[in-house]
């Protein structure tokens, strides 16, 4: 969450959606057919051990699939899903090569984002049972995709017992035990404080009156968030997306200590988890709360249509995405070399990013190409890989994936107060018959990326370029040397690399062509991307 003003962007999108459907590849639309995880792995199926690396996937629930036909997206329907997520076959053309998932907000609560949580220890019946989740961690571990879950640690929901304990605690005059869980006091309202409408009390409150701030100043509060880490890790889930953590504490030292307790005991109960956290920040203060040890935090400089990767891939500004590239991982690496940057091109509050590539497929691919072959892990949010549209208000971000135009099996109703005229021209069904679709490009530039390890890994050395939309940097691991060039122009472009030993690792066109190394010359045609591995 940001505490941010919306911007309401007043804009009807008509969309026309396209009537035909040409199958190039009657095997996909088959497998689209069957919407029942048909997992052919096995029980001797032994995915990949890519540590704490991977390629993860945001899913709002609710929005996803739906399964018993009620219009609300749930658990099982993200287990029918499975097959299109991470299928276990390494050359599948059909299926994303998931690693993780993070599930947005799965606890009860009042609100449709369920960013307010009324219960921790709960799923919200909305979404499924208990019984849907373990089943849910289950078919995940079988395929070797780690489930991380949403955990809003900042704040409760006014309609949490805590909260209505502290009411009640102040209202009848009794010791304050609840009441000590959140920060109130005497006061005034304000920014980031709410009137309790009892004796001048005042509550803290940072995004609204329905989440009250919690105080992490009282041990209490610090045991509740323990008991609730180990629930969960006891469930199964392979780490946490932790929500709001910037704004733990009004001071950003003391937010930052707090982070590192909570780390600290996860790691201490898993010492494998995973953990991703939202400073939604500049750079400075994204990079200070790496002192927590928390494995990744969003990389919210590279996100965005302000991002390197979307001006680079919509304005060719390829030279200069490069150099903040190195910029940024230069910094990591000198202050937080274990630290796994966790980059994206847009989340659920943020515009899709359709909008600010212009809907134009070639754009989504260069975009995409960019950011998926950094270092680190990349976080796709759902319907991204189709070129989903959503802006304006956040239910707009936050729509129904669009399964199929024809069968209108799975699709869900979405946030109820969304805008119309978001989301529908394309869907995974046409997509994944059509071998040039944005969605096989996902497709084909993770596999690539899954190809080579070093990559993940790689720290980033810029190649400096004199046209300024190539974007061309090393990625070293070790012994492991790959380089990384990228063309955003629509015209061929021509590299001169070093003198040496070296291959065509992969490429990827978003226009077509075809990308060749001659002996020390690389040439791209427009818009594409190559890895070279040199030794
Ligand atoms: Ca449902």
């Amino acid at each position: 969450m940001k505490k941010t003003k919306v911007l309401l962007i007043c804009v009807t999108i008509i969309i026309l959606i396209p009537l035909s459907s040409c199958d190039k590849n009657p095997a996909a639309s088959q497998a689209m057919a069957e919407p029942s995880a048909g997992f052919q792995g096995g029980d001797n199926y032994q995915p990949l051990d890519k540590g704490l690396y991977g390629n993860y996937y945001e899913i709002f629930v609710g929005s996803y699939y739906d399964s018993d036909g009620d219009g609300m997206g749930d658990l099982n329907g993200i287990v029918q899903k499975l097959d299109y997520l991470n299928d276990g076959q390494p050359e599948s053309n059909t299926s994303l090569h998931i690693d993780g998932i993070w599930l947005m907000p799965i606890m009860p609560s009042p609100s449709y984002h369920k960013y307010d949580v009324t219960d921790y220890y709960g799923i919200d019946p909305a979404y499924g049972s208990m019984a849907d989740f373990e089943n849910l961690v289950r078919e995940c571990g079988k395929r070797g995709i780690r489930l991380i879950i949403d955990l809003v640690m900042n704040h409760s929901s006014s309609e949490h017992p805590w909260f209505v304990k502290a009411r009640e605690e102040i209202s009848s005059g009794a010791d304050w035990r609840y009441a000590n869980y959140y920060n109130i006091g005497h006061g005034q309202a304000g920014d980031r404080t709410h009137s309790l409408e009892m004796d001048d009390y005042y509550y803290e409150g940072v995004f609204v009156d329905s989440m009250p701030d919690l105080n992490y100043d009282n041990e209490e509060v610090r045991r509740e968030f323990e008991n609730i880490a180990k629930f969960w890790l006891d469930k199964g889930v392979s780490g946490f997306r932790l929500d709001a953590v910037k704004w733990l504490y009004p001071d950003q030292q003391k937010s930052v200590d707090c982070l590192k307790w909570f780390v600290d005991y996860c790691k201490s109960i898993k010492p494998d988890i995973y953990m991703v956290g939202e400073v939604w920040s500049e750079d400075a203060e994204i990079m200070k709360f790496y002192e927590s040890g928390i494995p990744s935090l969003f990389n919210f400089t590279f996100s965005d249509e302000n991002g390197y990767p979307a001006k680079a891939a919509d304005s060719g500004t390829g030279a200069y995405y490069a150099n903040r590239l190195q910029r940024w991982d230069t910094i990591m690496a000198g202050r937080f070399p274990d630290a796994i940057d966790a980059v994206f091109l847009s989340n659920h509050d943020q515009d899709r990013s359709a909008h600010y590539l212009s809907e134009d497929p070639q754009k989504e691919k260069m975009a995409a190409a960019l950011y998926l072959l950094e270092p680190g892990n990349p976080f796709i949010y759902y319907g991204e890989e189709i070129g989903m549209t959503g802006r304006g208000r956040d239910e707009n971000k936050r729509g129904p994936m669009i399964w199929s135009l024809s069968q209108p099996g799975g699709l869900t109703d979405g946030p109820p107060a969304r805008d119309s005229g978001y989301g529908a021209s394309r869907s995974i069904e046409q997509q994944l018959a059509d071998p040039d679709s944005l969605l096989r490009f996902y497709i084909r530039a993770i596999r690539l990326r899954n190809q080579f390890p070093g990559l993940w890994r790689g720290r980033v050395e810029e190649i400096s370029q004199p046209d300024d939309a190539l974007a061309v940097f090393k990625s070293v691991d070790g012994e492991n040397i790959l380089i990384v060039a990228h063309n955003v122009s629509t015209e061929e472009k021509t590299v001169i690399l070093e003198k040496g030993k070296k291959s065509l690792g992969g490429f990827l066109t978003a226009a077509g062509g075809e990308v060749i190394l001659k002996g020390n010359k690389l040439t791209l045609p427009g818009r594409s991307s190559a890895l070279v591995v040199l030794g």
